[in-house]
């Protein structure tokens, strides 16, 4: 039987339609115009003013923290459990990431980790925005004003989440997102830096592009920057996936309550929440075991792909991966985020993509029950 994968996109018609446009028109004097379409239309939908496109979401976390001017000697707090994209950046402008615990509800930034992980150092915090799940923010924000930190948002996830009425994304003075292959609206690769702020936009417009202003025509650098640009066909790309983002946010809710109805009762067996005020756009479906399963990640993955499953493992703690465990931050992170190293253990993001149809999800669903049962008999 075929591998039911772990996620997956929707292209239809519009995708083929605009991106051959592109690869056809979208050049020299035109080589802008899907670029401004897409960026006016994705501004729109979060909400804010400003919009600009970059290769990837890592880029646009390294271009926020320069545009805020993050230095060497400075530090900035990052979520223990998330993709190291959401910390590389730090390192990347020789600052120090520090990584704070999570919630136990929405597996994202808590703020007593948020506040506890607060020095004279801290310079900015980048809490994310964990499976589609949204922090409680206005308690983050309000920490960090009191403190002057400045708040870059991760959306990378959470493309239609909301929190109190308000699109994920621009719950920061920056928010960034990101249109890899597996996410909700892709490009295959790329990402969006949003803000209100037009210091920032303006910094970063120069920072992307060789220190260049916008429409320098005289190849006239004024200082040593990046080259973080995205490409025509993958701008035609993120314009007709934000003309149809409705349906697509629409489609993952539709295979959360899917998995919900399945799931949602087992003992033992916790999917991701649904803060009131909030709205969840289920990036990825996750379910967290009860500890006395005696069921790790490791194992629950290996006995999915066994019935054809693919699955990915709940982000490890950052301060216990080797990219960053050797480091005195992360022996200190590692005593106090308890949360973080209870949860992580125990889950698994199971197939989320476009493309899965209800069979399939209740295949799934009934191989996890199947699993689940095994264990209790084993215990
Ligand atoms: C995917 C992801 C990123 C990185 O996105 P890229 O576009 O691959 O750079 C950053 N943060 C989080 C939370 C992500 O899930």
């Amino acid at each position: 039987m075929e591998r039911i994968l772990v996620s997956g996109p929707s292209i239809t018609q519009k995708e083929i339609d605009y991106v051959t446009d592109a690869v056809t028109n979208a050049w020299y004097g035109n080589a802008n115009i899907y670029h401004e379409r897409f960026e006016r239309a994705f501004a729109e939908h979060v909400g804010l003013r400003y919009a600009v496109s970059l290769p990837s979401c890592t880029a646009a976390i390294h271009l926020a923290l320069l545009a805020l001017g993050v230095e060497p000697g400075d530090e900035v707090i990052v979520p223990d459990v998330t993709w190291i994209a959401s910390a590389a950046p730090i390192s990347y402008v020789g600052a120090t990431p520090v990584f704070a615990d999570i919630d136990p509800e929405t597996w994202c930034l808590s703020v007593e980790g948020f506040e506890r992980a607060i020095t004279p150092k801290t310079k900015a915090v980048i809490p994310v925005d964990l499976y589609g799940n949204v922090p409680a923010m206005d308690a983050l924000r309000a920490i960090a004003e009191r403190h002057n930190i400045a708040v870059i948002e991760d959306a990378a996830e959470a493309i239609g989440s909301e929190y109190h009425n308000r699109r994920a994304g621009s719950l920061g003075n920056v928010g960034v997102f990101s249109f890899h292959g597996s996410k909700t609206l892709t490009t295959g690769e790329g990402g969006m830096l949003v803000t209100d702020d037009e210091a920032v936009y303006r910094r970063v417009l120069v920072l992307r592009d060789h220190g260049r202003q916008p429409g320098d025509r005289f190849f006239f650098n004024h200082e040593v920057a990046y080259k973080y640009k995205m490409s025509s066909m993958q701008a035609a790309l993120g314009l007709a996936q934000i003309e149809r983002i409705d349906d697509l946010i629409t489609m993952k809710r539709q295979i959360f309550a899917w998995y919900q109805e399945e799931l949602g009762d087992i003992e033992g067996v916790t999917l991701n929440s649904e803060p009131s005020g909030t709205k969840n756009s289920y990036w990825m479906v996750t379910v967290v075991l009860d500890p006395h399963l005696g069921l790790s990640k490791q194992q629950l993955m290996e006995q999915l792909s066994q019935q054809h499953i693919d699955s990915r493992p709940f982000f490890h703690p950052l301060s216990s991966i080797p990219a960053y465990s050797n480091t005195p931050e992360a022996e200190r992170a590692r005593a106090v985020n308890h949360v973080s190293y209870k949860i992580s253990p125990y889950g698994v993001n199971l197939p989320s993509g476009l493309n899965l149809t209800p069979e399939k999800i209740t295949y799934v669903s009934q191989a996890l029950k199947t699993i689940i049962h095994g264990a209790h008999g084993a215990g």
